[in-house]
């Protein structure tokens, strides 16, 4: 076969590693809350990539802010100074409990970065301080550091030796996590909402917990808001739920539009142990990724927008409910704001395939948890255009 006449999809499956099972589909271009393939087929997009298309797709003011950008600079490195970075880290610590930020590129980035600045924290303290506690069914990321804290069995198994030193509790057990916790710790990590485990909600009472034994045994609490933060629980950050705050919080998917991006937001004294050359990154905050990250967290800060997510949250809530009592395969439903988890009686993967012959594109988290992230720009005839077409995904498979 010639590779002029070979279509995306067998040179995908010939050339590229194959990390991934993908859809049977080729997405071609979006708008809104709609994506369209190859074939000109338009789907709602229930997933924006992963929690990532905040805004939706091909957003005027973002796609504009990314235009002039890139006409302007697009790349210079962290050896010079330039203006979107700096702004940006502003804008981030004016809106949360950090005094300062940390960018890198990518979820797993963050929590290397946060890893190794809560070892550098406690070094300075003890030098045997550095046990990280995380979570049953916790998802930080897939290299080294974070896959040690990504306790799940077939994505660690292949890969040991993994960094020692993790060890792991109950989510929402705080004698647990009393018990793994002690002052050889230097830090406990956990996903306010849990993402890829299966939209499992922290209790606020569990996080407050966490503050108290990680102040108890001089540990930093981390919180991954990869997935949960910047909106999409209806809240700018999901722990505000919790009336505690962090010593640092990792942050990716959403904050650069779509652009490669993620950020630690850490308090002064876990930035005061940090020196220049202890952690970096050639690529991390470049001026266009900054322009693109100041328009999302502008928008999703915004007090009417978030009040727009609860809302709509609140008709996927009655909705999904109301779906859950008519149709025999499906669970229960947990989630808040836009990220909803549906647990079911069978294998998520067939109404994932029969969502795409319906129009809509939905995800898993775990085998048999369906999973919906939908661009926080959903409006109330979209959402309910979701709900009938779960409907019927739903009664097929059922
Ligand atoms: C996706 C995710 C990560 C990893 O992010 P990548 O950008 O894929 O490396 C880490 N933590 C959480 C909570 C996530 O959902």
């Amino acid at each position: 076969m010639s590779a002029q006449t070979m279509t995306t999809q067998e040179m995908e499956q010939a050339y590229v590693v194959q990390t991934y099972s993908r859809a049977p589909f080729v997405l071609s271009h979006g708008e809104g809350v709609y994506l369209y393939d190859s074939d000109g087929k338009r789907y709602l997009d229930l997933v924006s990539g992963i929690a990532v298309n905040a805004l939706g797709h091909g957003d005027p003011e973002l796609v504009g802010a990314i235009t002039t950008q890139t006409a302007r600079l697009i790349h210079v490195s962290n050896l010079y100074h330039t203006e979107p970075q700096a702004k940006l880290a502003r804008m981030l610590v004016e809106r949360s409990f950090g005094d300062r930020v940390f960018f890198c590129n990518s979820g797993t980035e963050s929590v290397e970065a946060a890893i190794k600045f809560a070892r550098k924290w406690a070094h300075q303290r003890d030098a045997s301080k550095t046990r990280i506690v995380a979570f049953e069914n916790a998802f930080h990321g897939r290299t080294m550091g974070a896959l040690a804290l990504t306790p799940r069995e077939h994505y660690q198994a292949p890969f040991r030796p993994l960094m020692p030193g993790a060890s792991f509790a109950t989510f929402n057990d705080l004698d647990s996590a009393a018990q793994a916790l002690g002052d050889d710790v230097c830090a406990c990590i956990v996903e306010p909402v849990q993402g890829e485990g299966g939209v499992n909600l922290a209790e606020p009472g569990f996080l407050a917990g966490l503050r108290q034994l990680c102040d108890q045994h001089q540990a930093l609490l981390i919180f991954d808001e990869v997935q949960c933060g910047l909106g999409r629980t209806g809240n700018l950050w999901a722990h505000e739920l919790a009336a505690i705050t962090p010593d640092i919080m990792t942050l990716a998917k959403p904050l650069g539009g779509g652009l490669p991006m993620g950020a630690v937001v850490m308090t002064e004294d876990v930035a005061s142990a940090i020196s220049p050359g202890d952690h970096g990154s050639t690529f991390a905050a470049n001026p266009v990724v900054c322009a693109a990250a100041q328009v999302v967290l502008r928008r999703v800060s915004d007090a009417g927008f978030l009040g727009h997510v609860r809302a709509m949250g609140e008709l996927f809530h009655a909705g999904l409910e109301a779906l859950a009592a008519r149709h025999e395969i499906v669970e229960s439903v947990r989630g808040l704001g836009l990220i909803w988890g549906i647990p079911l009686k069978v294998d998520a993967g067939p109404l994932i395939e029969a969502g795409y012959q319906r129009g809509i594109i939905t995800c898993r988290a775990g085998a048999r948890v369906l999973r919906l992230l939908p661009p926080l720009t959903i409006d109330q005839a979209e959402v309910e255009s979701a709900l009938e077409a779960l409907d019927d995904v739903f009664a097929q498979a059922g």
